[in-house]
């Protein structure tokens, strides 16, 4: 064995040792419908005025540790009950990894819980904390399975459950009513996180209902409404939760581009809610133009992409990436997603260059 081979072996954990990287698809030259984008850019003088307020930064200065401006114009604009505070991350991403590193425990073994299929950081932020991570799939035609859910809260007792609203892959938005059943089954031992990344594009969200319970944290972010470069996501809870969480939070985890253009986008937020409103739009559009092909099964979706089922998806998948678009194959998820791929909704001109080459992947 080489050195750094034995030098990896005795310092970087076996389980890590053993998967993968998060793996993001090379996207040059594609249409790109793999990720839940917004396709539409800030209006190009919306640009300059952002590039002129960049140009005035500190660069040399640390942020801001408070946000507190920051705080204020996303409590204001994207929904926070009052009274509730937020507590912003690099991306949800880092959201959940710092939930599930304030809730793993040195003296036992704490567990999350999450439907399946589901986000995957639910899995790997657990895994990465030292938390044991139990997923209860879906039913097959996609919803929550409640009694497995209540079974697996009643025997692990788990310190967070992630319930995905809308759920990504799958689109839906599963049963308010069961999520509420959820929330009190973790009553007094459990958070229950009802990540809403996909908020824009729901009919439904748990923000106003924060109040009704001490244990529900609402999260976001501003990446599938348009702003997935910056990276910011939020977390909405009982203020005295927050200061707990805030104990794990890395200092100055928004950096001082990032504080100042999302500061400026949400001082245009209606740009960015019209362009939300153009995509459910075109997801209507894109859904019945895809249920209308030969084989094609349509899951229906509140979120800014679509799951559908074919006949053969490795294959479509291929074909779509040999015409230079690339969606995302998730059949190898789960079994429940046996044969499925998630296309993001996009402008209505790569809806139409998908649909031509998706149909063309079909009848080849
Ligand atoms: N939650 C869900 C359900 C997601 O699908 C994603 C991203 N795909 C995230 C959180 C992470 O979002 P962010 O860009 O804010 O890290």
């Amino acid at each position: 064995m080489s050195p750094i081979d034995t030098l990896i072996n005795t310092t970087i954990r076996s389980d890590v040792r053993s998967i993968q990287s998060y793996h993001v698809a090379d996207a040059g030259g594609f249409i790109k419908l793999d990720a839940m984008e917004n396709p539409y850019e800030l209006p190009h003088a919306l640009r300059q005025q952002l590039g002129a307020r960049l140009a005035e930064a500190s660069l040399n200065r640390y942020p801001v540790a408070s946000y507190a401006t920051l705080k204020q114009r996303v409590r204001a604009t994207l929904g926070v009950p009052a009274g509730y505070d937020v507590m912003l991350g690099n991306g949800s991403d880092e959201l959940i990894s710092i939930l599930c590193m304030a809730c793993a425990r040195q003296d036992r073994r704490a567990v999350v819980v999450a439907p399946t299929p589901s986000f995957v950081m639910y899995q790997r932020s657990a895994q990465f904390a030292g938390m044991d991570y139990v997923g209860v799939p879906l039913r097959a035609d996609l919803t929550l399975d409640l009694p497995a859910m209540l079974a697996a809260i009643a025997e692990h007792r788990p310190a967070l459950v992630f319930l995905s609203y809308p759920n990504n892959p799958t689109g839906n938005l599963f049963g308010a009513d069961d999520i509420v059943t959820i929330i009190r089954a973790l009553d007094g031992f459990g958070l229950a996180i009802v990540d809403e990344a996909y908020e824009p594009f729901a009919s439904d969200t748990f923000m106003g209902r924060l109040p009704e319970f001490a244990n529900l944290v609402v999260m976001r972010t501003v990446s599938k409404l348009g702003l997935a470069g910056i990276r910011l996501g939020y977390m909405s809870a009982a203020p005295q939760l927050l200061a707990e969480l805030d104990k794990v939070r890395p200092p100055y985890n928004i950096n001082v581009l990032t504080q100042i253009a999302a500061e400026f986008a949400l001082e245009h937020v209606e740009v960015l809610n019209q362009q939300a409103s153009a995509l459910r739009a075109a997801r209507a559009d894109l859904a019945a133009a895809m249920a209308a092909l030969p084989g094609v099964e349509v899951f229906p979706s509140a979120a800014n992409f679509i799951l559908i089922r074919v006949p053969n998806s490795d294959d479509a998948y291929a074909k779509l990436l040999s015409r230079k678009v690339l969606i995302k194959n998730v059949s190898k998820m789960h079994g429940v997603l046996t044969n499925c791929l998630r296309i993001t909704v996009s402008t209505p001109e790569e809806n139409r260059a998908f649909l031509d080459a998706f149909a063309a992947s079909l009848s080849a």
